[in-house]
C-alpha cells in the first residue's frame, strides 16, 4: 500500500491499517483537494479525479462537519467510465481545523484536515495585531496541528526586530518568522516544514500574503494573487477556494483565502493555552472559578491596576472568553432542540407501529 506517490501526498503506514478496515471492494485511498458545490478533486495513486459524496455518508451525517473537507483521507470508487467517483468513506482526522460557519446558527465549518503546521500570516504593511495573533493562536492550537506565526511583507517593515519582539509577546512558545516574497528573509525559511508528505496550511486575514507565499514555496504561479485574484483580466469577479496546492520538492500547502472573519469553534483547552498567563495569575484569586470579570478578589484584575498584565490582553481574554461562552450556551440549546425532534421522530414512529398492529 505503501505507494510512493501516496506517501508524497501525506500516507503514511498507519493508515494501511485504517484503509483495510473499510473493507469494500475497488476502493483506492485518495487525499481531497478541492471542494465545490459538493464536488470534490481527489488526489490518488493514479491521477486526479472529480469525486461525490456516497448517499450513505451524506445519509448518516449529523452536520456538514461529517462530509469530506479539503485535507481529507478518503477511500474512493473510481469510475472507470470517465465519470465522477465516489467517496465511500472518510478515514479518521489526525487534525481538523474549524470556525464557526459565518452566519447566525451555530454550524461548525471544517477549514482543513490532517494538516500538520499552521502558518498563520499577517502582514506587516499594518501594524501587529496581537489580538488577532491570540485568536488565531486559538484556533491553530485546537486544530492539533502545530502554529507557526509569519510575518510577511518584511519589507515594508519600519523595524522587523521591533515586530517580532511585539509579536513573541503573545506568541508564547509558538516560534515567529518574519519574510518577504520580495527579498530578504525570504520564505526559505519556511521550507523545513514542507519535508516530504508533510502538509502545511495557511491562516490568516486575506491581503497578508498567503497566496504570494504559496507560489514562492511551489515555486510557479500557482494561486492567483491580490487584484488579479478579485477580477479576472475581464473584470469578472473570480471565486477562490480552500484548496491543496502539492510542491514538486516536497509537502503540500493548503491555502484558506477569502478568510473575512474567523469565529472561534469550541476553543476548549486551547484557551487556556494561549492565555496561559493569566491561567496562572488565576491561581490566586479569592474564587476557584473566578472568571476575571467583575469577582471580587481577582488576582489578575489585580495585575492589571498594578501594571503587570497588558491592560489590552485582558481585555481581548475577557471578549474571547464571552464568545465562547455564548458559543456553548447556543451549542447547549442546539443539543437540546435536536433530541427533542429526535423524540418526537420515535414518538411518531411508535405510533405509527401500533397503529399498523392494531390493523
Ligand atoms: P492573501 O490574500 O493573503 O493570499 O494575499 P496575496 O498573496 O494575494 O497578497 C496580497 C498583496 O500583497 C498582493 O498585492 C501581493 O503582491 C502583496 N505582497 C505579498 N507578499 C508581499 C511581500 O512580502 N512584500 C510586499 N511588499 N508585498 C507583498
Ligand atoms: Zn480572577
Amino acid at each position: 500500500m505503501a505507494h510512493a506517490d501516496l506517501v508524497a501526498l501525506g500516507w503514511t503506514a498507519d493508515r494501511d491499517s485504517e484503509f483495510a478496515a473499510i473493507a469494500e471492494a475497488d476502493v483506492v485511498p485518495g487525499r481531497v483537494s478541492l471542494e465545490h458545490n459538493h464536488v470534490y478533486r481527489v488526489l490518488t495513486g493514479e491521477g486526479e479525479r472529480l469525486a461525490e459524496t456516497a448517499g450513505r455518508i451524506k445519509y448518516l451525517a449529523s452536520g456538514r462537519n461529517e462530509l469530506p473537507a479539503v485535507g481529507d483521507w478518503v477511500a474512493v470508487r473510481l469510475d472507470q467510465q470517465g465519470g465522477r467517483s465516489v467517496i465511500r468513506a472518510i478515514l479518521p482526522r489526525r487534525s481538523v481545523f474549524s470556525r464557526r460557519a459565518a452566519g447566525r446558527e451555530t454550524i461548525e465549518q471544517v477549514l482543513a484536515a490532517n494538516v500538520d503546521t499552521v502558518l498563520i500570516v499577517f502582514g506587516l504593511d499594518k501594524p501587529v495585531n496581537t489580538r488577532a495573533i491570540e485568536r488565531y493562536l486559538i484556533v491553530a492550537r485546537r486544530s492539533g496541528a502545530a502554529p507557526v506565526i509569519v510575518l510577511n511583507k518584511a519589507d515594508l517593515a519600519e523595524d522587523v526586530g521591533e515586530s517580532v519582539a511585539e509579536a513573541t509577546v503573545v506568541a508564547g512558545d509558538v516560534p515567529v518568522h518574519a519574510v518577504s516574497t520580495r527579498g530578504a528573509p525570504g520564505v526559505s525559511r519556511l521550507v523545513p516544514f514542507l519535508a516530504l508528505g508533510r502538509t502545511v496550511a495557511l491562516l490568516g486575514p486575506s491581503g497578508a500574503g498567503k497566496s504570494s507565499i504559496v507560489n514562492v514555496l511551489v515555486e510557479r504561479e500557482a494561486l492567483p494573487t491580490g487584484e488579479v485574484r478579485e477580477w479576472d483580466a475581464r473584470g469578472r469577479h473570480t471565486s477562490v477556494h480552500r484548496q491543496i496546492v502539492v510542491r514538486e520538492a516536497g509537502g503540500l500547502i493548503i491555502d484558506t483565502p477569502g478568510l473575512r472573519e474567523l469565529q472561534l469553534w469550541d476553543a476548549g483547552e486551547s484557551f487556556g493555552d494561549t492565555f496561559s498567563d493569566i491561567a496562572s495569575l488565576g491561581d490566586a484569586c479569592r474564587f476557584r472559578d473566578c472568571r476575571h470579570d467583575r469577582e471580587p478578589g481577582c488576582a489578575v484584575k489585580a495585575a492589571v491596576d498594578a501594571g503587570t498584565l497588558d491592560a489590552g490582553r485582558y481585555e481581548s481574554y475577557l471578549k474571547l472568553q464571552r464568545e465562547q461562552a455564548a458559543f456553548e450556551k447556543n451549542r447547549d440549546e442546539r443539543a437540546a432542540i435536536e433530541s427533542k425532534r429526535k423524540a418526537r421522530l420515535g414518538s411518531k414512529a411508535i405510533k405509527a407501529f401500533q397503529k399498523q398492529r392494531g390493523r
